[in-house]
């Protein structure tokens, strides 16, 4: 009696930790999502910085929690580049937003492991579900259906994977080896997760033809449909081609209809890198945009980008999950079972153990509801649009690109002669590392026609009027501070 009344105890006492911690934790994360602006955007520190600050060697015992936790809020929170700051404008901005972060715990609590139906059944059916959310939300016929991988680097992948297996079923048992060389065609803006999809599937990336874009970095219909044709006459075999909706240095969207087509007359898998733009159609007048969309064999889109999901979470949608399920389908004795007419996610693709990330995209589009996550997408178009305004308007600035959606590509430029090309390029680089060390803002760099531009991504669900007027003032003023300077020379 004596031991039951002390195993009690135990449990008594864990159930307390349980809560004393877990209530800690959750205050910790909210006095960051309330503050993050506390902190500079990117910490300023080096490479080694705080591993130098980090134990050596693992613990031999459990240490209490005050030392975990002092040592979370010392070393690690403050030393991250903050992602979820309102300043953040870097890459694509994203957000760790209030439901996301409330079902990031509970499925960790949950902890399940969905590769089969039974391992997991009500997190299956519920990825399922609100896969169809997102397909009725950017109104795609209901053959299509979804599940739900980390990055669309792995949906791209396992798209091309099926697009090779329907080419070249053989392959699965036989490799590459004695196949004709298989195609893959994309446009000089597409992602480079294509290129590494490439490499994975055993393709190689001299098989990846960068088709031209037009003025606006838009795949170009008629040099694909040359390129594919040209190549198939020389005896290769062009399997599929990937269009995307939001390029990553501009957002530019390709024709998908006119794409479409072409893939049509020649029997190609399209694949559509929606990873960004596919989160904002689900505005019907983005969704304008992306017309053809419903044409695609595969797309991909990454509610971790712009649909207010933490990260990780890429959605691939696929006509029916057949193609994914002839390529990657394998039962192993230990993982049979005899729910035949359940869906196994595992059947989808590499992973075997995955874990639940539906929960976060069902409690964001319940809790925000489509009209509230359009409301927020349509005031990042409007804060992009505004922005893009003020530096048209600015001398010694020049827009870069179209700005289609939520995304300024902008340069800084002469007010007066014309430096060589490699100058302006080093202008632009050292105007954004001058910013950026400012600490308010995070912008990043690409490359377009015109040289290195400054890129201002805009998705921050706390990103406001003011962090935007932020990074105009500081690029304003730190241009003109360096223009004096470069003058001094
Ligand atoms: N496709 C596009 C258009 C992107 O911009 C990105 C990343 O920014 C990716 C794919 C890769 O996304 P992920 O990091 O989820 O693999």
């Amino acid at each position: 009696m004596e031991h039951e009344s002390s195993a009690d105890d135990a449990v008594e006492e864990q159930c307390s930790e349980a809560r004393r911690v877990l209530r800690r934790a959750a205050d910790l994360a909210a006095d960051y999502l309330e503050g993050s602006e506390r902190y500079r955007v990117s910490p300023a520190i080096e490479p080694g910085d705080v591993a130098a600050r980090l134990a050596a060697e693992p613990p031999p015992q459990g240490e209490e929690w005050d030392a975990i936790f002092g040592d979370y809020q010392r070393l690690i929170e403050p030393n991250v580049t903050h992602w979820n700051h309102p300043g953040f404008l870097a890459y694509f901005a994203t957000t760790g937003s209030l439901p996301g972060v409330a079902a990031e715990t509970l499925s960790a609590a949950l902890n399940v492991n969905a590769m089969l139906w039974s391992t997991a059944p009500a997190a299956t059916e519920l990825e399922e579900r609100v896969c169809d959310w997102l397909r009725q939300m950017l109104e795609l016929p209901p053959q299509f259906v979804g599940h739900v991988n980390d990055t669309a680097s792995v949906s791209t992948l396992l798209a091309l994977a099926a697009a090779r297996h329907r080419s070249m079923p053989e392959a699965r048992q036989r490799g590459l080896a004695g196949a004709p060389p298989m195609s893959v065609y994309c446009s000089d803006q597409a992602h480079s997760s294509v290129d590494k999809a490439m490499i994975a599937l055993g393709l190689g990336l001299d098989a990846l033809r960068r088709i031209e874009t037009d003025d606006r970095y838009r795949l170009r219909p008629d040099r694909l449909a040359e390129a594919i044709d040209r190549d198939r006459a020389a005896g290769l075999l062009p399997i599929a081609v990937v269009a995307t909706a939001g390029t990553t240095s501009t957002t530019s969207i390709d024709p998908l209809r006119a794409v479409a087509e072409v893939c049509r007359e020649r029997g190609l898998w399209l694949h559509v890198d929606a990873a960004y733009a596919g989160c904002a159609a689900i505005c019907p007048e983005v969704r304008e945009l992306l017309d053809g969309l419903e044409e695609a064999d595969s797309i991909v889109l990454n509610p971790h980008k712009w649909l207010f999901v933490p990260v990780d979470c890429s959605v691939l949608l696929t006509r029916g999950y057949d193609a994914l399920r002839a390529a990657f389908r394998l039962v192993p004795e230990y993982l049979r079972t005899d729910r035949a007419e359940a869906t196994d996610l595992m059947d989808l693709g590499v992973a075997l153990g995955r874990r639940f990330r539906a929960l976060k995209l069902w409690m964001v589009i319940r809790r925000f509801g489509v009209e509230g996550l359009r409301a927020e997408i349509r005031r990042h178009l409007e804060l992009a649009r505004e922005l893009a305004g003020w530096f048209a308007a600015e001398p010694g600035f020049e827009l870069a690109a179209p700005v289609p959606l939520s995304v300024v590509c902008l340069r800084a430029v002469p007010l007066d002669g014309s430096p060589p090309a490699e100058e302006l390029d080093r202008f632009n680089v050292e105007l954004i590392a001058r910013v950026n060390r400012r600490g308010v803002v995070a912008l990043s760099h690409t490359r377009l026609r015109c040289g290195v531009v400054v890129r201002v991504a805009i998705g921050n669900q706390r990103t406001g009027r003011r962090h935007v007027q932020a990074a105009f003032e500081q690029l304003r003023d730190e241009a003109a501070a360096l223009r004096a300077e470069w003058r001094s020379r």
